[in-house]
């Protein structure tokens, strides 16, 4: 790990100030977003991932968005971040720990780390079925663990798992992850009845098709195998969204800072399909 930016100013007044986040994936695409929204509730906001120097740029950018914000946008947090790999549970916990000591104990977790491997069924082999379990569903489960007794202790806490429409509903070529997602929800159930008297929520988000690094590999993969444009690729993608166009960050990034509300305390053991309508 290395150490983080601090002392970045962030929001006054917002309803989650001084409460510390910890974003998983928090240094590009959707993560960055939700770091970003939670921001800009007051949220001290500790991103993780595996590459710090994307996650410092990130940060820095995060900065320096809020401080050219207006003043009514800027107070006294912090923004940092800490490198992790959320498949080990060794990483997780060192990860969770500094940044508890830094900035103190988590009390909003966003697990939103994830990765996409997309292959017919009779192709995927134990390296994608174990990666797209390890990644989406085992980094949820210690991230979790790591930062429940914390919450517990506080008697207050917001975990928001990033699944996806593919945990709600079944998508050809992408069994790994469509499984390890389903899980992903299965565990959001389980643990909101769990924790439903300890003042703590547990809610999945569950994008559609969004506009990040995922897609542009999707995108790529298309365009590769079927030999149609990247614009027809893309239009492809979004076909399925009764918007007809591809999520966008930050309309995930929104319905996160939501659920993460004082005000959304009855909002528990739910999955939030942002995919315009796809999901209904
Ligand atoms: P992305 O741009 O590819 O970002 C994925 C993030 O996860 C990166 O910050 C990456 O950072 C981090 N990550 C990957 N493996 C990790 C590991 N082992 N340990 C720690 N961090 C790891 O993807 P995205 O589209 O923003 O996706 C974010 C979440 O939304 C994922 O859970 C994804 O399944 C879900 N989602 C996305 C879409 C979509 O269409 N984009 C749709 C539905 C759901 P490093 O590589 O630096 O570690």
């Amino acid at each position: 790990m290395k150490p983080g930016i601090q002392g970045v100013p962030s929001a006054a007044g917002g309803t989650l100030q001084g409460k510390h986040a910890f974003v998983t994936g928090g240094g590009r695409g959707i993560g960055s977003a939700i770091a970003h929204a939670l921001l800009l509730q007051g949220a001290r906001v500790t991103l993780a991932g595996r590459t710090a120097a994307v996650l410092e740029q990130t940060a820095r950018e995060l900065a320096s968005a809020l401080t050219a914000g207006p003043s009514s946008e800027t107070g006294g947090c912090a923004i940092d971040f800490v490198t992790v790999d959320v498949t080990s549970r060794e990483s997780v916990n060192a990860a969770l720990a500094e940044a508890a000591r830094r900035h103190g104990p988590i009390a909003i977790l966003v697990n939103n780390a994830g990765q996409a491997a997309s292959a017919p069924f009779a192709k995927t082999g134990d390296d994608i079925w174990r990666q797209m379990m390890a990644v989406n569903l085992d980094g949820t489960y210690h991230c979790i663990q790591a930062a429940l007794p914390g919450m517990l202790a506080a008697g207050w806490g917001r975990i928001v798992n990033i699944a996806s429409t593919a945990g709600m509903t079944g998508y050809a070529y992408v069994s790994a992850y469509c499984a390890a997602k389903h899980g992903v929800i299965g565990l959001t159930r389980s643990l909101a009845l769990e924790l439903a008297t300890k003042g703590i929520t547990v809610n999945a988000v569950c994008p559609g098709y969004t506009e990040t690094d995922i897609v542009k590999d999707a995108v790529a993969n298309i365009v590769a195998k079927t030999g149609r444009s990247e614009e027809q690729a893309r239009a492809e993608l979004a076909a399925g969204n009764p918007q007809k166009q591809l999520v966008q960050p930050d309309q995930v990034a929104n319905a996160v800072a939501w659920l993460c509300q004082p005000g959304a305390s009855a909002m528990t053991g739910q999955s939030l399909a942002v995919a315009g309508g796809e999901i209904m």
